[in-house]
């Protein structure tokens, strides 16, 4: 029996104001995994370091949580089987420069320099980091 599985994917700012949203949905609506629910915002910095609360004290947190505040991101709710790990394959390693070819950060993104990682795209790592990660950015209020 295949359990159907959900995961959170943000399109970084970089990746909206490059143009890139279609693309980075196109990928993953083409290896297969369905669009359940999708919102484009402007996102608070309470949601963003709820977000990222794993990184909290880390060198990157501070200009992590500048950059993805700084335009409109793009959060999606895809499903499939085996969803989570699928995804963070099509995504590629965190660093674009090094990320293997084939996946979004390793065909469509770089380093630029700046003090942190813009690669385009977020994905949860794990079910029950997607649990929680849905649960923020999709809440009903
Ligand atoms: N990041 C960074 N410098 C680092 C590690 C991470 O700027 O040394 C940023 C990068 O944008 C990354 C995000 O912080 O995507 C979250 O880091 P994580 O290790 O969770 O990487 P991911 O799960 O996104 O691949
Ligand atoms: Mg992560």
């Amino acid at each position: 029996m295949s359990i159907v599985e959900e995961t959170l994917v943000l399109v970084k700012p970089d990746g909206v104001a490059r143009n890139l949203t279609g693309e980075i949905l196109r990928r993953l609506e083409a290896k297969g995994y369905q669009l359940v629910d999708l919102r484009m915002l402007q996102p608070e910095r309470e949601l963003l370091e709820a977000h990222y609360a794993e990184h909290a004290g880390k060198p990157f947190f501070g200009p992590l949580v500048e950059f993805m505040g700084s335009g409109p991101v793009v959060a999606v709710r895809l499903a499939g089987h085996r969803v989570v790990e699928g995804v963070r394959t099509l995504l590629g390693a965190t660093e674009p420069t090094v990320a293997a070819p084939g996946t979004i950060r390793g065909d469509l993104g770089r380093d630029w320099g700046a003090s942190v990682v813009q690669n385009l795209v977020h994905a949860s790592d794990a079910p029950e980091t997607a649990a929680r990660e849905l649960a923020l950015w999709f809440s009903r209020r």
